[in-house]
């Protein structure tokens, strides 16, 4: 069976000789470009999940009670006196 002498890099992507697999080492510009690249689609995604939770029941605890921890649940009030 035929095998490419060359592998994709798992960190990276680079194409790399097989037999200088041993020495490769990887760029970190290209690496973490291949990291974001395979990323893509979770972060395509990101905003449509954060709106999603935020209307959701449990979202909408959460943005209710993160504005009582601001303001206090009497507006801010308690702490002045
Ligand atoms: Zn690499």
């Amino acid at each position: 069976m035929y095998r490419s002498r060359y592998m994709p890099c798992s960190e990276c992507g680079a194409s790399v000789e097989q037999t200088a697999s041993a020495s490769h080492a990887c760029e970190t510009e290209r690496r973490l470009a291949y990291e974001l690249f395979q990323l893509r689609e979770e972060i395509a995604r990101f905003e449509a999940d954060v709106t999603a939770f935020l209307d959701s029941a449990p979202g909408r605890f959460e943005v209710w009670y993160a504005r009582r921890e601001r303001l206090g649940a009497d507006g801010g009030e308690a702490r002045a006196s």
